[in-house]
């Protein structure tokens, strides 16, 4: 089902032909553009808006997708203000040249064309695993295949694209974009295996054995559990199982008139503005600590008022209330207002609620991580810059290696650490280093 529609309007709209001749146009083209430098995946920036102000849709698509194999997602869903716009000279007067959009509007185009731009290369003989069809999987797929390597993805779910696909809210990224994404990456022959759990389905140490290379791009797991009581009630929900129920079936089931959304980041946005389009009245934020603790973009955030999110600060969950089995109350207790997120005893108070759902993070796959054999740090794998892992052959891109506080978790980081990822494998490939 097109959940985009059941879940209302896209946060932005696509420009109108008018409006995108006129912001083409007031491009500058910067010596020394600052956009470039503030593109993760390097975009010539500048480069791709010239196309579109000269009418070459093409070749401003090409521009975009051969530094970003994620350029269409990204289009919709990079927080812009912090990158490339941020970064514009026109940013100062609150007027920076409209990227996102300008990009949206070359990527749709590509999308209705239905071309593919690059092809496999002359093939080596050697052969890729890439573990997780994700955003950092099928970047690092992209470009092997154009190194002419031959390259399977394994991925678990029954669709490529990871959060993309699943994960971000439809009215930011349609599913048929993030799948139209790794459909490209397909038709450059590279085989993705959907529907198989690296791990249970298939053991690592077989990939390692079987394989030239290995690229660990499994992102991270399920929402951490609160541990209060009263978790398993009926109503609760894992904020990630929400997201991708509402946009895979449009619907979720057993949604009440009044939810509770636990965390401050930007999934706990997408949850709580998901909720309120599926019909909830009542949508309220409960995060630990102040307002300018929040990880959510400030965009992020801005939109989840205008959609009648409700926010409360400086408070913990302390009891999920269930009758005959069913959510119906939580229990909250206020916390030090120094932002240490220490509980004030004695301030415990309860509210009516249908509906919990946790956003506090997500798990890391620590034990997978042990069948591979590489060093990691409580389930984040450590790499080199290069994404080279201790062990000679294996690298790993994406959420995977996220450390929290050193960079944000953004498809576009993704989609460049899977680049990195690549042109390692082929280093290593062709120095026949195996
Ligand atoms: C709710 C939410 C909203 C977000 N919104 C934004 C946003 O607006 N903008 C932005 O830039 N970023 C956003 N992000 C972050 C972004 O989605 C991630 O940083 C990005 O998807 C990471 O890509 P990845 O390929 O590393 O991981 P993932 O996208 O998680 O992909 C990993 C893939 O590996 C597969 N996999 C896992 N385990 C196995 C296994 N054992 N065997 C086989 N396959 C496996 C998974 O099924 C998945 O397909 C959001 C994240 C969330 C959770
Ligand atoms: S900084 Fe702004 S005006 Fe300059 S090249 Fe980039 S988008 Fe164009």
């Amino acid at each position: 089902m097109d959940s985009s529609r059941v879940l209302g309007p896209p946060m932005a709209e696509p420009m109108t032909p008018l409006d995108v001749k006129v912001e083409a146009n007031r491009c500058l083209n910067c010596y020394d553009a600052p956009c470039i430098a503030a593109c993760p995946t390097s975009i010539d920036i500048p480069r791709f808006i010239r196309r579109i102000a000269a009418g070459d849709l093409a070749g401003s698509a090409r521009t975009i997708m051969e530094a970003n194999p994620m350029g269409a997602s990204c289009a919709r869903v990079c927080p812009t203000d912090e990158l490339c716009e941020g970064a514009c000279v026109y940013a100062p007067d609150n007027s920076p040249i409209r990227i996102g959009q300008l990009q949206q509007h070359a990527t749709d185009w590509l999308i209705a064309d239905g071309r593919l731009l690059f092809k496999p290369g002359p093939a080596t003989g050697m052969r890729v695993a890439v573990v997780g069809g994700g955003p950092a999987g099928l970047s690092a797929a992209r470009d092997l295949a154009v190194m002419g390597h031959a390259v399977t993805i394994f991925e678990r779910d029954d669709l490529a694209g990871g959060l993309n696909t699943y994960g971000i809210v439809p009215f930011r990224l349609p599913v048929d974009v993030a799948v139209w994404e790794a459909e490209q990456v397909r038709r450059l022959g590279v085989d993705i295996q959907t529907g198989v759990n690296v791990g249970t389905d298939l053991p690592a140490e077989k990939l390692l054995a079987d394989y030239d290379a290995v690229v660990i791009a499994f992102g991270m797991g399920k929402v951490p559990k609160l541990a209060i009581p009263g978790e398993d009630a009926d109503g609760v929900w894992d904020a990630l199982d929400f997201i991708r129920t509402a946009k895979m079936d449009g619907v979720v089931p057993g949604l009440g008139d009044t939810v509770a959304v636990i965390g401050g980041g930007n999934t706990a946005i997408d949850a709580a503005t998901a909720s309120k389009r599926l019909g909830a009245n009542s949508v309220t934020m409960f995060y630990r600590r102040g307002p300018d603790r929040m990880t959510a973009y400030d965009f992020e955030i801005e939109f989840a008022k205008t959609e009648a999110v409700e926010f409360r600060f400086n408070v913990l969950p302390h009891r999920i209330i269930a009758t005959d089995g069913r959510v119906t109350g939580l229990e909250l207790i206020r916390t030090d207002p120094a932002g240490t997120a220490r509980p004030i005893p004695g301030s415990e108070y309860v509210i009516p609620v249908d509906n919990v759902i946790p956003a506090i993070g997500q798990s890391k796959f620590a034990a997978l991580l042990d069948a591979f054999g590489v060093v990691h740090e409580h389930g984040v794998v450590v790499v080199d810059a290069d994404m080279r892992t201790n062990k000679p052959g294996v690298f790993a891109a994406g959420d995977c290696m996220f450390r929290a506080g050193a960079s944000d978790a953004m498809v576009v980081e993704a989609a460049e650490r899977g680049k990195t990822a690549a042109r390692s494998v082929d280093g290593f490939l062709r120095k026949g280093a195996r």
